[in-house]
């Protein structure tokens, strides 16, 4: 995807920022001013020389919080990712099966709070003091999603557990602002003004207990075409493409495409089918 990316970009010749480096971000800090400004701010000086198509339409940029529980330094990090990974912990207390949203949370929004290992602080120099929370301050058309099931486990062995999600998954609660949206001068884009809610449209589906063995297959819809007519699945229903076969899936088979999920697709509601630059 990132090939892909250079490949299509105008501006390839020029240095790309997927970071904003850490004297900038200091200007961009929780005293200076708001976070809308300030996401604002960062995304476009990270978007500045990405003008593909595919940064346009997948990019998607995350926020930082950081805080010492010490001092109380406080500090703003930005990346921008064409995917959001999701780790699917093999912790022995999590519930075999659990819920996208659930997931979510637990990496991104108000509910989430890492405490960061090993983390110096730069001000009061202690060392495991500061705790940081992660958000989506920037939402793309086309979002990707990364269920990492077998990052950690050493041995490659998968996170077999069940992520269960609905057709239609709204993202607003991970995003930095109180009211959801970017308001004022900031408001320029569709995509900074809430809801965030997506659909899914494709689903692959790792089959197997092993890095090293298994077999992928995916489960896609047309979002745009009808599901049924005169009772009767149509082009728009969910179908099956495992290597040559294709087939429509069953209502119950539906229901489960959650299991084995291992990349999950989502357009957002409200998104052109023509992209302006097309
Ligand atoms: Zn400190």
């Amino acid at each position: 995807m990132d090939r892909l990316e250079d490949e299509l970009n105008p501006n390839r010749n020029k240095f790309i920022e997927r970071t904003v480096p850490e004297d900038r971000a200091m200007k961009w800090g929780p005293d200076q001013m708001s976070i809308a400004t300030a996401c604002a701010l960062a995304r476009d000086y990270m978007f500045k020389n990405s003008s593909s198509p595919v940064s346009q339409l997948m990019d998607s940029i995350t926020y930082q919080f950081q805080v010492c529980k010490r001092c109380n330094l406080q500090k703003r990090k930005w990346n921008v990712a064409n995917y959001i990974n999701l780790p699917v912990e093999a912790i022995k207390n999590t519930p075999q099966v659990t819920d996208l949203m659930g997931l979510l949370r637990r990496h991104y929004g108000t509910e989430d709070e890492d405490f960061k290992p090993d983390f110096i602080c730069d001000k009061c120099k202690q060392r495991n003091t500061t705790y940081a929370t992660d958000y989506i301050c920037h939402y793309p058309d086309y979002l990707v999603i990364n269920l990492s099931r077998f990052k950690g486990n050493l041995d490659g062995s998968k996170a077999d557990k069940q992520i269960r999600f609905s057709e239609t998954v709204d993202l607003t609660s991970l995003s930095p602002f109180d009211d959801h949206s970017v308001n004022g001068p900031e408001a320029r884009i569709r995509q900074q003004t809430a809801r965030f809610k997506y659909q899914v449209y494709a689903v692959v589906r790792h089959h197997g207990s092993s890095i090293r063995g298994g077999h992928y297959t995916t489960v896609a819809r047309h979002l745009d075409l009808p599901r049924t007519y005169m009772n009767k699945p149509t082009a728009g229903a969910w179908h099956e493409y495992n290597d040559k076969q294709v087939r429509q899936l069953s209502p119950s088979e539906v229901t489960n495409i959650s299991r084995d999920a291992a990349i999950i697709f989502l357009k957002r509601e409200g998104t052109p089918n023509r992209p302006p630059f097309i």
